[in-house]
């Protein structure tokens, strides 16, 4: 199995060092070439939602992706990863690839210093999850399956091939996210 990891902007680096740890074979998607090798799947990391949408369109690796999610691969969204996915964003009028029935809330939890830690559950399994400048979702579509929520805030979901989470599991030493999207992969 490899895995695909897209190496333009923010924390790409942290989710190799998780597949590293499960001994996943991954590469680093850069450009348009680094599209031509097999990918089972693609993880679209943390950073700067808008940054990476605008490197995804300058270098041309926009359609080919968002055709390749459209088609099946299954796909992990870390919080700027799961803004790139949702179909809609509450505040503010950039789309991305909006292939997810999710509608989020972009810098929901206030900006630079509401970056926080908490336990909580993601499926019935209690997991670390670290927050920073984080999204969460408003409303999902009948499609979507909730794993993590608190308050009535959803902060992980799923919908057929695509895994979001508005929370950093690739900073944590816990791998339950990882292995769960290791899951849908194999049971493609
Ligand atoms: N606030 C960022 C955005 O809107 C996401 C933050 C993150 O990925 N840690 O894109």
């Amino acid at each position: 199995m490899t895995i695909g990891l897209l190496a333009l902007q923010g924390a790409f680096i942290e989710h190799e060092k998780v597949l590293q740890s499960l001994g996943v074979d991954y590469f680093e998607i850069r450009q348009l070439s680094d599209l031509s090798k097999k990918m089972d799947g693609l993880i679209l990391p943390g950073g700067e939602s808008t940054a990476m949408g605008k490197l995804l369109k300058d270098l041309e690796l926009f359609s080919p992706l968002r055709k390749m999610i459209e088609d099946g691969l299954p796909v992990f969204g870390t919080c700027a990863g799961l803004i790139l996915l949702a179909k809609t964003l509450e505040n503010d009028s950039r789309i991305f690839f909006q292939t997810m029935d999710i509608t989020v809330k972009r810098n929901a939890f206030g900006r630079q210093l509401a970056s926080f830690m908490k336990l909580d559950f993601f499926g019935d399994k209690e997991i670390p999850m670290i927050f920073i400048r984080a999204p969460y979702i408003h409303s999902v579509g009948a499609n979507v399956q909730v794993l993590s929520s608190f308050d009535g805030l959803i902060l992980a979901a799923r919908e057929k091939n695509m895994l979001v989470t508005a929370y950093h599991p690739e900073l944590t030493k816990d791998t339950t996210v990882h292995q769960y999207f290791l899951e849908m992969i194999k049971n493609r």
